[in-house]
C-alpha cells in the first residue's frame, strides 16, 4: 500500500554505512547532508520513488496471524547495486501504517542499533543477511518502558519477499495473485526454478536448500535468532529480522535469551526444527501451484521437505569439520563421532563456543594450553585432542572460519547504552573490530572474552521494541 514516513523534527546520522553506500551506487557524501538525511528517515522521497508498506501473515510462536504488517516499515524502492542485482531500501521506525495495529510504528536508538551492529557483524562473517545502511536518530522521543531517543535504520535485502508474504497471497484465494508473486520470488532469487519441470515445486525447494545452509551457518557461529516466526523467514535465504537475537557464549542447545520466548521455542537447538516447521508452512501456501490436484500437491511437497533434514545435517557436518581444520578425506564417521564427544565436553563444562575453536587452532599447532585454560575436565579434553590430532588438523584452515570476534551481548549492551546517551565511540569501535572478525588484533583482548559472569546468566533480549 502507498504510504509515506512520519516526520523527524531533528535527524541525526548515528552510524553510516561507507561501504555498502557505494556498493549502491549511492553518494556518500549527499547522504550525509540534511537533505540526504531525510532520505534516510523518508521524509523526502526521490523522484520517481513511491514508497509501500507492506502486508505479509505469519505464525508467530506457533499461532496464524492473518494480517501482521509491516506495521512500522516502509520500502522506499529498488535500487541495483554494482554487481547488477536489485536490491530492497527499506526503512524501520518510520512511523504507522495501516498495519500498524496498535503500534506506534516507531523505533528506538538502540534496538535499530543493535540490528546495525548484529547484521554487519553477521556479514562480517559470511553469513547471508540483510545489511545496514544508516542509522538516523529522528530527534523524538519514543514511548516504551521508558522515554527512549527514537530513530529510523536503513536496511537492505536481495528483497523483503517471507514465507509470510506467501502466507498473505495464499490467504486471499486468489491462485493468480499467489503464483505472479512466485514467478517474482523465482525471476528475483532462484531463476533456475523457472527451467525446472514444476517450477513451483523447485522454488519450493530452493528456498528449502538456502535456508538449510543459513541455518547450519548460524548454528556454527553460535548465533540464536529468537524470533523465527514465519514473517521472519526470507525466500531469498538471507537472515532478517534482528529483535531479540544474541550469541551463544557456553555452548548449550537450550540456550534461549528472548524475554517473550517462554517455552524455548526458538532456542538455539531447536532453529533446524523451526525452519523446517516454516518451511511446511511455506509448501502449504504454494500448494495450489505444485499441483492440480490436491492430493498430489500434497505428496510432491512432503517428498520434498523431508530433503530438509539431510540438507541441513550435511551444512552442518560440513561446517564443522571445517571449523575442527579437517581435510575432506577424513573418515565421515570418525569426524561425526568426535563433533558428537566434543560437544558433549563443551556442554558439560560450560566452554565457551567462540574462544574454544578459535584457541583450538593453536593446539592444531603443537600449543594445546590456550584451549586447555578453557576446559575443567582436562583428561577427557586431552583423550579427545589426541583422536583429533591423529586426522592432521590445519591451524590456518581453522583460524580461516573460527571467528576471534562476535557480537557478545555485554559488548553489544555497553556500546548502545553509550551510544543511546550520546557517545558514538565505543559503538564505532565495536563495529571496527566485528567488521573484520578473523583478524586478531592486538590491545583488543577484551571483545574476545565472553561476558563477565554476573552479566551472562542474566541477559534477556526484548522483540519489537
Ligand atoms: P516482528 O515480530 O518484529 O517481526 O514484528 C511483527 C510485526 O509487528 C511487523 O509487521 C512489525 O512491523 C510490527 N511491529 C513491531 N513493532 C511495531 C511498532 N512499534 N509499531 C507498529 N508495528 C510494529
Ligand atoms: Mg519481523
Amino acid at each position: 500500500m502507498p504510504w509515506q514516513a512520519e516526520e523527524a523534527p531533528d535527524p541525526r546520522l548515528l552510524a553510516f554505512n561507507e561501504p555498502l553506500a557505494a556498493e549502491l551506487g549511492l553518494d556518500a557524501a549527499a547522504l550525509r547532508t540534511p537533505e540526504g538525511l531525510r532520505l534516510l528517515v523518508g521524509t523526502a522521497v526521490p523522484d520517481g520513488a513511491r514508497p509501500v508498506a507492506q502486508a505479509y501473515s505469519g505464525h508467530q510462536f506457533g499461532g496464524y496471524s492473518p494480517r501482521l504488517g509491516d506495521g512500522r516499515a516502509l520500502l522506499l524502492g529498488e535500487l541495483v547495486d554494482d554487481a547488477g542485482t536489485v536490491r530492497d531500501l527499506h526503512l524501520k521506525g518510520s512511523g504507522r501504517t495501516p498495519f500498524a495495529r496498535g503500534g506506534d510504528g516507531l523505533a528506538a536508538v538502540g534496538p535499530m542499533l543493535r540490528e546495525y551492529v548484529v547484521s554487519e557483524a553477521m556479514h562480517a562473517l559470511g553469513i547471508p543477511t540483510t545489511r545496514a545502511l544508516a542509522v538516523v536518530a529522528t530527534g523524538r522521543a519514543v514511548r516504551r518502558e521508558t522515554v527512549l531517543p527514537g530513530a529510523v535504520l536503513a536496511r537492505v535485502a536481495s528483497s523483503h519477499l517471507r514465507v509470510g508474504s506467501f502466507q498473505y497471497a495464499r490467504a486471499t484465494d486468489d491462485v493468480d495473485l499467489l503464483r505472479r508473486l512466485a514467478d517474482v520470488a523465482i525471476a528475483r532469487h532462484h531463476p533456475a526454478a523457472a527451467d525446472a519441470a514444476n517450477p513451483y515445486l523447485a522454488l519450493f525447494e530452493a528456498v528449502l536448500a538456502v535456508q538449510a545452509s543459513l541455518v547450519a551457518r548460524w548454528m556454527l557461529v553460535g548465533f540464536v535468532h529468537g524470533v523465527m516466526n514465519t514473517d521472519n523467514m526470507t525466500i531469498s535465504g538471507e537472515t532478517i529480522d534482528y529483535g531479540p537475537c544474541a550469541f551463544m557464549e557456553a555452548y548449550d542447545p537450550d540456550t534461549s535469551f528472548s524475554s517473550i520466548d517462554e517455552g524455548g521455542r526458538y532456542r538455539y537447538g531447536y532453529q533446524p526444527l523451526a525452519a523446517e516447521w516454516n518451511l511446511a508452512r511455506l509448501a502449504e501456501a504454494l500448494l495450489p501451484l505444485i499441483d492440480e490436484d490436491p492430493d498430489r500437491a500434497v505428496a510432491l511437497a512432503v517428498e520434498s521437505l523431508k530433503t530438509f533434514r539431510p540438507r541441513y545435517d550435511a551444512a552442518l557436518a560440513d561446517g564443522m569439520r571445517a571449523k575442527l581444520g579437517l581435510p575432506a578425506g577424513a573418515d565421515d564417521a570418525v569426524v561425526a563421532d568426535l563433533v558428537t564427544d566434543l560437544l558433549a565436553l563443551l556442554q558439560a563444562g560450560h566452554v565457551d563456543w567462540t574462544s574454544f575453536f578459535r584457541r583450538l587452532a593453536d593446539a592444531a599447532r603443537g600449543d594445546a594450553e590456550p584451549v586447555r585454560l578453557l576446559v575443567l575436565d582436562l583428561a577427557g579434553l586431552d583423550g579427545w585432542l589426541e583422536r583429533w590430532r591423529a586426522l592432521s588438523p590445519d591451524g590456518a584452515a581453522m583460524d580461516r572460519v573460527n571467528p576471534v570476534y562476535i557480537p557478545r551481548n555485554h559488548l553489544v549492551e555497553e556500546a548502545l547504552d553509550a551510544a543511546t546517551g550520546g557517545d558514538l565511540a565505543l559503538l564505532d569501535e565495536l563495529l571496527d573490530v566485528l567488521g573484520s572478525p578473523f583478524e586478531e588484533r592486538p590491545d583488543h583482548e577484551r571483545y574476545a572474552e565472553p561476558a563477565p559472569r554476573d552479566f551472562g546468566a542474566a541477559f534477556r533480549t526484548f522483540c519489537g521494541t
